[in-house]
């Protein structure tokens, strides 16, 4: 075979020229600072080594291309070319762009004078800037095309064959220095956004390295601690920590490494000093990274400053209110004693009051009687009149004095609990008193069974009833009804009668001691029995009240507990 050797000098030419433009354009573009301006880089080597008179780049975004940043137009009718084309868009395999950016491949379009307008949109453009031929060349990497670059020429030249086997080349070995470009750029918009995120927090943010010395520290740790990041950076953590807590701080973050200590991300109270000397409780939550093989632990810590004062304040409020309740409380027992002992007292003074009284109280009574019979006949009937007044009133005053002995009998005498049978217990009284010969009485027959003191519950019916049939109206033959409720916690009981009623405003003062709102002529009575039921209710831990129509009648009500409390005398 015979070598040409000319054709054989061309092509070692070739090769050197081709492996020159490979290195220039490929070193301008690592030193290039960007993604767009490495495009640009390589677009001006082209425009350098061709004589192609435009050169443009697109690029893809939400799915259709636009014209990259990176261009270049030699003559006044190539920039009229790139101003129209500015404007324009691709679609994924629409036009040379997006033919090129979908295929991978480079295509070139050798005669544009009878390429269709289907093939190449922006054919009247390019005829009125008088291009001839179009090339488009896809920028990959990892098989992912990152850009098309897209030249015109306005001449056929044999030439253009080769540059575009040249230009193929770069192409395709300077892909992952644009890819490159691509990555930095990402991490450049990370690393921006976090260090902006690092900077607005309140929180402040320190790492620190292996050696334990501080190597981030935001903003918010300098309004924390006082310290600028300058004078910070550098130092050991220990310059942020009090000296007394310096080998516990350190301890946490040993027992995270070891994992021996919390979970990550657990918070824990610590203490702060800021550059003033100033010590400050802190909530600080520790974290740990590895990068690049070194371990970097971050405290993330909020000043806790204000939240602990108020702390203290509301616990030392709870503190004081506590007090003042035990102080409150020890004053009411101690006032309660105090109530028990004297009202004790006052029992035992009525006793003993009611008691002496009644001897002088007979005494006058028989003498009452002696003088009567002594000396009856030289008494004439106003005389004997006075007499009987004097032994009346001795003896409704000996009652008054029995009624009120039986008063303070109340608390004095300890009653025992039993199971009372009330039905039972109140027909007995009914029959004791024999109320069925003066009125209509109507007792449930299936009261409860109760748990109370029998005496007790004797003195309230018994004065309930009598009263009931007692203060009836003249000429009403009187109707008592007794009922029972189950009332919760409570047994309800109702005494209800068709009586003369009592007004409103004596609903309370009618269970007061020797409270009446009669005289002795129009209703017989002491004015003590009311008070004694209330007494009795009362110290069963019961209420009474009455509900009352003057001229129609009343109806007294009284609780019982179910569970009876002890018996507190
Ligand atoms: P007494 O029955 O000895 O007068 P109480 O203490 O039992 O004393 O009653 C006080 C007063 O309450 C009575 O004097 C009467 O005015 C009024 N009262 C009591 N029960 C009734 C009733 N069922 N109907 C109308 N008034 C009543």
């Amino acid at each position: 075979m015979v070598v040409n050797k000319d054709s054989l000098i061309a092509s070692q030419q070739n090769q050197i020229q081709q492996l020159l433009f490979l290195q220039t354009v490929t070193q301008a573009m690592g030193e290039a600072d960007g993604f767009q301006v490495a495009l640009q880089t390589f677009l001006e080597h082209v425009q350098k080594l061709t004589n192609w008179v435009s050169g443009e780049s697109w690029m893809l975004k939400e799915n259709v291309l636009v014209p990259g940043g990176a261009w270049y137009s030699s003559t006044p009718q190539a920039g009229a070319f790139h101003q129209h084309s500015i404007s324009l868009t691709f679609s994924l395999n629409e036009g040379l762009p997006g033919r090129v950016w979908s295929s991978k491949q480079v295509e070139h379009l050798t005669d544009l004078t009878t390429t269709s307008v289907d093939h190449f949109f922006r054919l009247e453009a390019a005829m009125q800037a008088g291009f001839v031929e179009a090339v488009g060349f896809p920028f990959l990497a990892d098989n992912q095309v990152l850009a098309v670059l897209v030249f015109l020429l306005d001449h056929h030249h044999p030439q253009n064959n080769l540059f575009i086997e040249l230009v193929s080349t770069a192409v395709a070995h300077s892909g992952h220095i644009l890819q490159q470009k691509l990555i930095k750029a990402a991490l450049h918009e990370r690393e921006a956004l976090f260090a902006g995120i690092i900077a607005i927090v309140q929180e402040a943010i320190i790492s620190i390295n292996t050696s334990g010395n501080i190597i981030i520290y935001n903003t918010g740790a300098e309004k924390i601690f006082g310290y600028t990041a300058q004078e910070a950076i550098g130092q050991p953590l220990n310059l942020l920590i009090p000296n007394r807590f310096h080998f516990i701080h350190n301890q946490h973050i040993t027992q995270f490494d070891s994992a021996v200590g919390r979970r990550m991300g657990e918070s824990r109270e610590v203490y702060g000093v800021r550059k003033n000397g100033e010590e400050f409780p802190a909530e600080a939550y520790i974290l740990r990274l590895a990068i690049a093989g070194e371990k970097v632990f971050t405290v993330v810590l909020r000043d806790i400053t204000e939240r602990k004062r108020a702390e203290e304040a509301l616990r030392y409020a709870q503190e004081e209110l506590e007090q003042r309740v035990v102080g409150r409380t020890m004053e009411l027992a101690k006032a309660n004693e105090e109530l028990v002992r004297s009202n004790k007292e006052l029992d035992q003074f009525a006793y003993i009051v009611s008691h002496d009284l009644r001897a002088p109280l007979r005494a006058l009574n028989n003498y009452s009687l002696f003088l009567k019979e002594d000396y009856g006949g030289v008494l004439d009937e106003s005389g004997k009149e006075y007499l009987r007044g004097i032994a009346d009133s001795a003896k409704y005053m000996d009652r008054l004095v029995i009624d009120l002995l039986e008063y303070s009998r109340i608390r004095r005498v300890q009653v025992e609990f039993g199971l009372v049978k009330s039905s039972e217990l109140l027909e007995r009284i009914i029959n004791r008193l024999q109320l069925r010969e003066q009125a209509t009485i109507r007792i449930p027959t299936d009261a409860p069974e109760i748990w109370a003191r029998d005496v007790h519950l004797e003195q309230i019916f018994t004065n309930l009833l009598s009263n009931a049939v007692k203060f009836c109206k003249p000429n009403v033959p009187p109707v008592v009804t007794v009922s029972w409720k189950d009332a919760g916690n409570d047994w309800l009981f109702e005494v209800q009668d068709n009586g003369i009623g009592i007004a409103a405003q004596y609903s309370e003062k009618i269970f007061g001691i020797f409270q009446r709102l009669h005289t002795q002529d129009e209703y017989e009575g002491t004015g003590i029995g009311l008070a004694i039921v209330k007494k009795v209710v009362e110290e069963n831990n019961g209420r009474i009240w009455v509900d009352s129509i003057p001229g129609q009648g009343s109806t007294f009500s009284f609780t019982l507990p179910k569970k009876a409390a002890k018996n507190r005398i």
